[in-house]
């Protein structure tokens, strides 16, 4: 079946890269400090189940998932492990599914909190919440300034249990940690503050990859990793703190070659018009997979372990490239657009680079269509 799949365009996930990459960042981490694997869009493109089934057996023991249907995903799949939603819920019918499939909700202040305390009291069901304090990133949680109050609250009201506090980190990828200190000082300053009114929470996390690549300090007793699990450096500058191996390649077949003469156009627009006659080959692949249009005549790809230029505009569905360098090359053969071919490689990084954007983003682009390959 894996070789049918692999007739035109797939992406292939190695599980041993991911269990390598869960070894080596459980290294730096004290064995007081969970992990927890962050495995929501999908496991950032990689598949979602898959990587949570490999992530646990290579010792996270926590999952985290944006939404409700991420959740649910994981666990008709029979996964079992504790999973926390990272995203806001609301209503009392996406309360109730909580409930139903043991899911830990993120709370974020106290109208919120309210919601849930009414909702579980009515369906007598008690549930383990995780409280999110705004400590400088000013998304979701409530202000540190308010947030003993908030814990306060949240202890009294019945059927929530704080299984929780957490906070999350604007710039910890930033080689200048002045962002990141002042924000763990604020989250410092709270939980002090949570204490002397008597409160205890069971667990505190903060870090997310950069940070637990940073600062041990940052790590307490959960590290929250999405990132580094996928083998990818939140920054250069974190690239000698763990060793990491890509976990995802993309490849496509080529689908036909031909030489054009001088002066013909390619694809759509014409945006590119051969100088010399020219060997060209077409893949398999195109925006509709992820290959984002932007990438036109600068993607590079690696066909037999030798860089080749992409030409022309990229389509919903295919691609062009200059293959003059391989007159021989057939039809059927493999082409790789992110990932390892001999000595080359092909980075994720590379593309969030020519794209003006992040790694995260590449990896979550590519789109269902391409079939995951478990390695
Ligand atoms: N924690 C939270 C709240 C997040 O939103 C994310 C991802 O965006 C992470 C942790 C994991 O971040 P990273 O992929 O940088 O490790």
């Amino acid at each position: 079946l894996s070789e049918i799949i692999r007739h035109r365009a797939w992406i292939e996930i190695d599980h041993h890269a991911l269990a390598h990459n869960i070894r080596s960042i459980k290294q730096i981490l004290s064995p007081s400090t969970a992990l927890m694997a962050v495995v929501k869009a999908d496991a950032y493109g990689h598949g979602a189940v898959r990587v949570a089934q490999t992530a646990l057996q290579a010792g996270a023991t926590w999952l985290a998932i944006a939404t409700l249907g991420e959740g649910i995903e994981l666990r008709e799949a029979g996964i079992a492990a504790p999973i926390l939603i990272l995203g806001a819920i609301n209503t009392p019918a996406e309360i109730a599914t909580i409930a139903q499939w043991k899911l830990q909700p993120t709370l974020c202040n106290p109208q919120q909190a309210l919601v849930f305390s009414e909702t579980l009291t009515k369906l007598d069901q008690s549930l383990p919440v995780h409280l999110k304090l705004d400590t400088g990133m000013s998304r979701l949680g409530t202000i540190w300034t308010e947030a003993a109050a908030f814990v306060q609250l949240v202890q009294q009201l019945p059927y929530l249990k704080i299984a929780s506090i957490y906070s999350h980190l604007a710039t910890a990828d930033d080689p200048d940690p002045t962002v990141m200190r002042l924000q763990h000082q604020r989250f410092e300053a709270a939980i002090a503050e949570i204490k002397a009114n008597g409160i205890t929470p069971p667990r505190l996390h903060f870090a997310n990859s950069a940070a637990t690549l940073t600062d041990p300090s940052l790590h307490y007793d959960l590290v929250r990793v999405g990132l580094g699990l996928y083998g990818l450096y939140p920054a250069p500058h974190l690239r000698e703190s763990v060793d990491l191996k890509p976990v995802l390649q993309v490849k496509a077949r080529v689908t036909q070659v031909k030489t054009i003469p001088a002066g013909t156009g390619v694809s759509y627009g014409y945006q590119f018009i051969s100088d010399r006659p020219l060997r060209i080959a077409v893949v398999g692949i195109g925006y509709a997979d992820g290959v984002q249009r932007n990438l036109s005549n600068r993607l590079e790809v690696l066909v037999r372990g030798q860089r080749i230029s992409q030409i022309g505009a990229i389509t919903m569905d295919q691609l062009m490239l200059d293959v003059s360098n391989i007159p021989d090359l057939q039809a059927g053969e493999v082409v790789t657009l992110i990932g390892k071919d001999q000595d080359q490689e092909i980075t994720a990084d590379e593309w969030a680079d020519k794209l003006g954007t992040i790694s995260w983003e590449i990896l979550c682009g590519f789109k269902h269509r391409l079939p995951r390959v478990s390695i």
